[in-house]
């Protein structure tokens, strides 16, 4: 059985090898110079593979697509990703959070890896190959490139990915070839990217902040909070926790956020906190009191935001005042305008429609037609839950082709 896989990414690497395994005949169709440039920035280099989880909790951290994921996950767990790298000679290990990098701490590991199995499993990889359409004839698919050759198969696995980073090859090509079976495609919106806010934040570049909670309040009612480290950055919040936040506004243009900077303390032990330094300094500035609270240009940025002058002395600070400095730290509010662009998100939501595919990820539309990893409207959290979500669906659909080859075998 011949089979065409059109991108060489994480999904589309892992489809041929898992298919050439199984006994088909795979070409692997990437427009770049080499496959995974993607992987290669991935984790920060050092490529967060997989979440180490069992299926269930590892589940929890998809966003959109979990009941569709949920018969790959179960078949094919973070814990058989493991263990595809460790057979092909990579050790691996495990970080805080369950993310599992290569013990190396390079992506390049993975990359070499993917590539020997390619090559070990007879997979015939055609690099600076890009695909402008694909189509069906009579008898088979069609893949046509850049240079119109036409590159024919039984099976046609679109792994194109999303439209985030498009500089690493991931420009969204594969909506239109979804479209042109007739697929539908959910708007693509950027996610895992800074939350860009209306108040002017320049001032607080860079800022990390560890043991924070930052709040969504949707015009719907609906809220999200979570806990965690942030960073300011530019005219965003950034880190884990505005990352994360990142993926359930993607769909809204406005919201209140709300920086919890001292989530341990309750208001009223905060105010008792800020009495009792207030106590020890009278006749210091207020700004010199506060600095123990918060780091520099955040505290500064806090107490105007609480209306305070930086340079009053505390034993003039009234009631009132006092109050309004423990409400900002407990809740310093934003204006949420936008999630930054594709250029800087991590992954992209939305794609082809789960409806449309069966649960080993083939096309109810075209019969032979597959669509794996970030292409499909699934995505997850930060953690190495998009990497198995790739690594996952890649299995489900090379699973299936392999049951096609063996009814084939016996109809044969
Ligand atoms: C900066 C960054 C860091 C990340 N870190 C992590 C992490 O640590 N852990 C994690 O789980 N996830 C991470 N992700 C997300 C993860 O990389 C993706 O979800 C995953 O790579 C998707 O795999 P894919 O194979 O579906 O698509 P991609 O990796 O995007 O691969 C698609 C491939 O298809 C090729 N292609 C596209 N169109 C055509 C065409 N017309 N013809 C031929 N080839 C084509 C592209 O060149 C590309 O190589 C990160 C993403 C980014 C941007």
């Amino acid at each position: 059985m011949r089979v065409t896989v059109v991108g060489g990414g994480a999904s589309g690497c892992f489809t041929a090898v898992l298919a050439a395994r199984a006994g088909a005949e795979v070409t692997l169709l990437e427009k770049n110079e080499k496959t995974g440039k993607k992987l290669f920035i991935t984790g920060k280099g050092r490529c967060n593979l997989t979440a180490d989880l069992p299926p269930r909790e590892f589940l929890e951290g998809v966003v959109r697509g979990e009941k569709f994921l949920r018969s790959a996950v179960w078949s094919f767990p973070p814990e058989s990703t493991k263990k595809f790298f460790e057979d092909m000679g990579v050790p691996l290990v495990t970080e805080r959070g369950n993310r599992v990098f290569p013990a190396s701490g390079k992506s390049s590991d993975i990359i070499r890896a993917l590539d020997r199995a390619l090559k070990e499993s007879g997979v015939r990889v055609m690099l600076g190959c890009e695909v402008k359409s694909v189509r069906r004839s009579e008898q088979d698919f069609e893949a046509v490139l850049a240079d119109g050759r036409e590159i024919k198969s039984d099976i046609l696995v679109i792994a194109t990915g999303g439209m985030s980073y498009p500089s690493t090859g991931s420009t969204g090509d594969g909506y239109a070839f979804a479209r042109s079976f007739g697929h539908s495609v959910v708007k693509p919106v950027p996610s895992l990217a800074r939350l860009f806010v209306a108040e002017d934040i320049t001032s607080l570049n860079g800022i990390s902040l560890k043991n924070v909670e930052l709040s969504a309040s949707l015009p719907d009612g609906g809220s999200f909070s979570r806990f965690g480290e942030m960073l300011f950055a530019g005219r965003g919040l950034s880190g884990p926790v505005a990352l994360t936040l990142s993926a359930r506004l993607n769909r809204t243009s406005s919201a209140r956020l709300s920086l919890d900077l001292k989530p341990a303390l309750s208001r009223e032990k905060l105010n008792a906190r800020i009495l009792r330094d207030f106590a020890e300094r009278k006749n210091a500035d207020l700004k010199n009191v506060t600095r123990a609270l918060l780091p520099e240009r955040l505290n500064l940025y806090v107490l105007k935001r609480a209306g305070l002058s930086a340079e009053e002395k505390v034993n003039s600070v009234t009631r009132e005042e006092r109050a309004r400095l423990v409400e900002t730290v407990k809740n310093l509010t934003f204006t949420f305008t936008g999630v930054a662009p594709f250029e800087e998100a991590v992954v992209t939501s939305g794609g082809v429609e789960l409806k449309e595919l069966t649960p080993k990820c083939g096309s109810r539309l075209a019969d032979g037609l597959y669509f794996v990893g970030e292409v499909t409207d699934a995505d997850a959290y930060t953690g190495g839950y998009n990497l198995q979500i790739a690594f996952s669906t890649a299995w489900a659909a090379a699973d299936d082709i392999a049951a096609r080859m063996r009814k084939q075998g016996r109809a044969d």
